[in-house]
């Protein structure tokens, strides 16, 4: 769908933002609140230490904040003048929305926050033992 070498192909295929081939995510994608968010330490195909420095996925809260928000008004703005449900039906669409997307907000915003700080290197993953 996204090219090689995009930050969307990173993101949409939960790939190492450097190399674009070692796996982002410990597990695949689960409801289990333990696993989901879980990462790997490095990349197995370039070596690219995930955790970019102490705390580093902090940032990512910033990124989740965006995206709750994002789909609030978009869940709100359907349930209400899509489907014409009152203020409290919205308002309960909307939580319920939150809380069935958490696990794909919580991965998206990790993975987005780590590729606004690390570009795609198309020798990455012939340098790993350089
Ligand atoms: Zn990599």
């Amino acid at each position: 769908m996204f090219k090689k070498g995009t930050k969307l192909y990173s993101i949409a295929n939960g790939k190492c933002p450097k190399c674009h081939e070692g796996v982002f995510f410990a597990n695949s994608f689960t409801f289990n609140p333990s696993k989901v968010t879980k990462i790997h330490s490095h990349c197995s195909k370039c070596n690219l230490k995930y955790m970019l420095e102490p705390s580093f996925f902090y940032g990512a809260m910033y990124v989740n904040y965006g995206i709750t928000v994002a789909i609030s008004i978009t869940v709100f703005v359907i349930t209400k003048l899509g489907l014409h449900l009152n203020l409290l039906e919205s308002f309960l669409s909307v939580l319920a929305a939150l809380l069935i997307l958490a696990p794909v907000n919580l991965r998206l915003a990790r993975i987005i926050w780590i590729n606004m700080f690390v570009s795609f290197d198309k020798n990455a993953s012939l340098t790993k033992n350089v």
